[in-house]
């Protein structure tokens, strides 16, 4: 009995290791080592982008922890939008060392073979979700969130904080940054 109550009690507890938990929220066990990750955007972006990658920035910024300023000089982020062509992506992000590293630089792409088709609000909801990933956050299957799979599905869905990061992305970020220096 004693035996099977303990089979029972160690199955359960593999278990519920194996579901996807919170943790998958995450692009991996990374993340910057400060609360301040300053971007520029490539010289060569559209005007027409510009406005709505500084939104996104400053979204984050209003709405988290995070302090996300332009700076030209000491930049950890860049943005570039460039037609990359019909490649099934509008967005991509990527950071150097890895996801699961200290992250000490990164870029987002924005694809505009597609955006070029986008009104400002979806461009803002697209550079919001790439920055996402840039602070360490991967995707969630709730389809008003920010963070969903496709960006343009989430803002089909409606956002709930106004095309910026809402409160499920802003706790996240503050689990993984709150103790973290500016
Ligand atoms: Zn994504």
């Amino acid at each position: 009995m004693n035996k099977l109550v303990k089979r029972v009690f160690l199955g359960t507890l593999l278990i519920l290791l194996l579901i996807p938990g919170s943790a998958l929220a995450y692009m991996g066990t990374g993340s910057w080592p400060t609360r301040t990750i300053p971007y520029k955007i490539s010289s060569d972006v559209p005007s027409s982008h510009v406005t709505p990658i500084n939104t996104a920035a400053s979204n984050w910024q209003a709405k988290s922890i995070l302090r996300v300023p332009m700076d030209n000089t000491n930049y950890k982020i860049i943005a570039y939008v460039y037609s990359y062509g019909t490649t099934g992506w509008d967005g991509q992000a990527f950071i150097n060392p890895g996801w699961n590293g200290v992250f000490t630089s990164g870029n987002i792409q924005l694809n505009q073979t597609y955006t070029n088709n986008y009104s400002s609000g979806q461009i803002n909801v697209l550079a919001s979700h790439e920055l996402g990933h840039e602070f360490s956050l991967d995707h969630v299957n709730v389809n008003t969130n920010l963070m969903y799979t496709s960006a343009t599905g989430a803002y089909a869905n409606n956002p709930s904080l106004a095309n910026g990061p809402d409160q499920s992305n802003i706790d996240r970020i503050y689990n993984r940054y709150a103790v973290k220096p500016y």
